[in-house]
């Protein structure tokens, strides 16, 4: 269960947050994850509670959010949202598309406990 170890890397993640920012807790954070990333959000939630345990991500509300996938065409540069069940261009039809989005397992923000929301990259 691949879910755990992301788990951990979340954890870490938030924590960085966290200490960048001085908190002494965090209400919420919200993750990104991509239809093709496989990632079940109950086990990953599950996995971050476990890896949380004892940190200032203890009791951190995950809030996901979904990242479709997107595809673009290489015979006609459309680029769109893909289907997972009919794989290609959405325009076209054709084969030959290249996956732009949808693989990333991402955290997108993080709620301190000041009340401010502040992106990772802050
Ligand atoms: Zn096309």
């Amino acid at each position: 269960m691949h879910e755990l170890a992301l788990a951990r890397s979340l954890t870490e993640l938030v924590l960085e947050v966290a200490a960048k920012h001085d908190a002494q807790r965090i209400s919420a954070a919200v993750v990104e994850i991509g239809d093709l990333a496989g990632v079940d959000s109950q086990s990953l939630e599950f996995g971050f509670q476990v890896a949380s345990q004892g940190t200032r991500a203890q009791g951190c509300q995950l809030l996901f959010r979904r990242a479709p996938l997107r595809v673009a065409c290489e015979s006609c540069a459309a680029e769109g949202e893909g289907d997972l069940e009919r794989p290609g261009c959405p325009r076209c039809g054709g084969e030959r598309v290249r996956v732009v989005s949808g693989r990333q397992l991402r955290l997108v923000s993080v709620d301190v406990d000041d009340g401010a929301e502040e992106s990772e990259h802050a």
